[in-house]
């Protein structure tokens, strides 16, 4: 359907190697688009040959995301090999589990840094492109923490409640012009970030239980969602953020 097209689009990727990340990346390249993958330590090469098969673009970018001087060159380099920037997906993210008596400080500035300061200077960076452009489509990965106090991850959910009021804030000022920014609330979904609830049987079965569709979430559950925020078929959401999370908040 031509309302969810992404051919012509470019796309960055942050935290492409792997994960979320990593099935984001391929569901827009599927949907048409151009990939900019940025990772860290997880080199992006399978994520990219898997774009190159679908007849797409792709280009690895390491960088740490938590270092603000990386940053201009993500953009940049973008920019100057793929033409421009029509999405941004911030779904770079970590997760330090400590009670929050326990929780160091280098803990919590390491989840700051990467889950928030990272996205707004990004979002700031690429936003100021797409303004003049005058289209654009920012969407951030917010969580269930959202929403939600969380156990023993104090950092964590403050980062993740602060990407929700940033989404909206950005969406505030840029609707007008053009672009759309909105947020992505995965539920619990079966990735490396939550490895330890799954090995935990206590939490893992009461996690379960909650969620109405029976089952933790897949990264593949993503695409659908993202190809959506990422298309035409968005364009008069704004700030919206999106909870694919197999019914856990309803419940
Ligand atoms: P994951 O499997 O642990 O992957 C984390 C991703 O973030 C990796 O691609 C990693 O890249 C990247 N990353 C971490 N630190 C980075 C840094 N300093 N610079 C650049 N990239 C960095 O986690 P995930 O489950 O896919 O999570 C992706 C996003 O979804 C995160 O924002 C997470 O908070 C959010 N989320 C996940 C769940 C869930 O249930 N899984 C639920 C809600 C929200 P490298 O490997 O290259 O370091």
């Amino acid at each position: 359907m031509s309302l969810f097209d992404l051919q012509g689009k470019t796309a960055i990727v942050t935290g492409a190697g792997r994960g979320l990340g990593e099935a984001i990346a391929i569901g827009l390249a599927e949907a048409g688009a151009d990939v900019a993958l940025v990772t860290n330590r997880t080199p992006a090469d399978k994520t990219a040959a898997r774009i190159k098969e679908l007849g797409r673009k792709a280009i690895t970018i390491q960088a740490d995301v938590s270092d603000r001087d990386k940053l201009p060159g993500i953009i940049e380099t973008t920019i100057s090999e793929l033409g421009g920037i029509d999405i941004l997906v911030n779904n770079a993210g970590i997760i330090r589990r400590k009670p929050a008596a326990d929780h160091s400080y280098e803990d919590w500035q390491d989840v700051i840094d990467v889950n928030l300061n990272s996205v707004f200077v990004l979002c700031q960076l690429a936003g100021r492109h797409m303004i003049e452009r005058g289209s654009g489509k920012i969407i951030n990965i917010a969580s269930m923490l959202s929403y939600q106090g969380g156990i023993t991850v104090p950092g964590y959910t403050s980062s993740k409640h602060a990407v929700a009021g940033l989404t909206k804030a950005l969406a505030n000022e840029w609707a007008s012009k053009g672009l759309q920014v909105n947020a992505i609330a995965p539920g619990y979904m079966s990735t490396d970030n939550t490895e330890a609830l799954r090995d935990d049987p206590v939490r893992s079965k009461s996690i379960l239980e909650r969620i109405p569709a029976g089952r933790w979430g897949t990264s593949e559950d993503l695409i659908g969602p993202a190809v959506f925020l990422a298309s035409g078929a968005s364009d008069y959401m704004n700030g919206h953020i999106l909870a694919v999370d197999g019914g856990w908040l309803v419940r």
